[in-house]
């Protein structure tokens, strides 16, 4: 079998535009290469009023946020966490490093995220009995798509349990015109190079909480207090991000909403150039707010397409084109499997059907044909 000479396509590439390089070179110019400088403030001033956030903090990466989200909302050693059990292994890695033990919930179909009925469910099943509660829950918005927040905050806001929002693939998403990350206590954004900007790599935390802000600064600059030489009273971390790419995330953050339309236009065309083969149905959007369509993703019901999930890949392989399965839930992970989990099979049945297709935002009109073709190629019932 021979692949396709033609180049290859990506999942979701970087998608660098012309500003960025005015503020790397700008942080060049003045020598503010490092570690702090006015990109970060700049950047995280920006951030804060994209979102909507009363304060935001810049990190080496999303996992970096998550860990110190997790430490500023009172995780500790032995406690248990709620997370989504359909996402990245960030979240999930994250409750460990703070020596959390983390415990799965199923997703609802209409978002693919966090089942607010399961985890209501849960709590009140574990209240009832006298079960331990978790000391807190993270909600991801898988391929940017908002969760479904209004009822997770009410449950966990019954039992006083707070809510850590794991917005790393989901920058630009609303729930009810507001943006993801700001509806919990804290929330993380991620700007590693495959989401819909990127600063190479990096994080932003961002909360309502001035205090909790303040700390996770601190935290972050190796807990240093307040005093000409290093003192430190506690254990930190140097988690901050550097100026350098603070100015490429400057320079992204100005075109973020259109990113965000390009990317619902590619959703577009994949739904009118697929939708009509058997078997196939795309992510829904909820109803409840903006999909950012980070990520096409469609599942392939192989009775009806013809050929399964993992063979549609292999063909879109073949002629160059990389896709790759839906997230593999945490509850079927090795490195999880004495974990809990609440329900199950919603994630298990998204990961054996799920494909995510190239949602790059610089793809050109014969890209996308490339992409269509190659998925139509692999459906017999389109051959026959
Ligand atoms: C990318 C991602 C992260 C981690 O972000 P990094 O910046 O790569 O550390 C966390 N959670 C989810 C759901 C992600 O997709």
């Amino acid at each position: 079998m021979s692949s396709d000479s033609r180049s290859r396509i990506y999942l979701s590439p970087p998608h660098i535009g012309s500003a960025e390089r005015d503020f790397v070179t700008e942080a060049f110019d003045s020598n503010w290469i490092a570690p702090l400088g006015p990109n970060v403030d700049a950047f995280e001033d920006e951030i804060a009023e994209y979102a909507n956030a009363a304060s935001a903090v810049a990190l080496s990466s999303g996992t970096a946020g998550l860990h110190l989200a997790l430490l500023l909302a009172g995780v500790e050693p032995g406690d248990l966490v709620f997370g989504s059990d359909l996402t990245f292994v960030a979240s999930a890695n994250a409750v460990v490093y703070v020596g959390g033990e983390p415990a799965f919930i199923d997703s609802e179909r209409t978002s693919w995220n966090l089942d607010p009925d399961l985890l209501a469910e849960e709590l009140r099943r574990r209240a009832g009995s006298g079960q331990r509660l978790p000391a807190a829950v993270v909600v991801v918005h898988v391929f940017g798509q908002p969760a479904n927040m209004g009822p997770i905050l009410e449950i966990c806001s019954e039992y006083g349990i707070p809510v850590i929002e794991d917005a790393a693939e989901a920058l630009g998403a609303t729930y009810e015109g507001r943006s993801v990350g700001t509806l919990g206590l804290l929330g993380v954004f991620s700007f590693n190079g495959n989401k819909i900007i990127t600063t190479s790599g990096g994080g932003m935390l961002v909360t309502a909480d001035q205090d909790l802000a303040a700390r996770a600064r601190k935290l972050a600059t190796q807990a240093r207090e307040d005093a000409p030489h290093y003192e430190h009273a506690e254990v930190g971390y140097n988690y901050r991000m550097s100026n350098v790419l603070a100015g490429i995330g400057r320079g992204q953050l100005r075109v973020l909403d259109e990113r965000i339309a390009v990317r619902r236009r590619i959703f577009d065309y994949y739904m009118k150039h697929l939708g009509d083969l058997p078997g196939i149905r795309f992510m829904p959007e909820a109803p409840w707010g903006q999909h950012t369509r980070w990520l096409t993703t469609l599942l392939i019901d192989p009775d009806e397409f013809g050929s399964d999930r993992e063979q549609v890949r292999l063909g879109l392989e073949q002629q160059n084109v990389e896709a790759r399965p839906v997230w593999k839930p945490m509850h079927m992970q090795p490195v999880f499997d004495s974990c809990a989990c609440v329900g199950g099979s919603v994630c298990e049945e998204l990961f054996e059907l799920g494909l995510c297709l190239p949602s790059g935002s610089a793809m050109s009109h014969t890209d996308l044909e490339r992409v269509v073709g190659a998925v139509r190629a692999a459906c017999p019932a389109v051959l026959a």
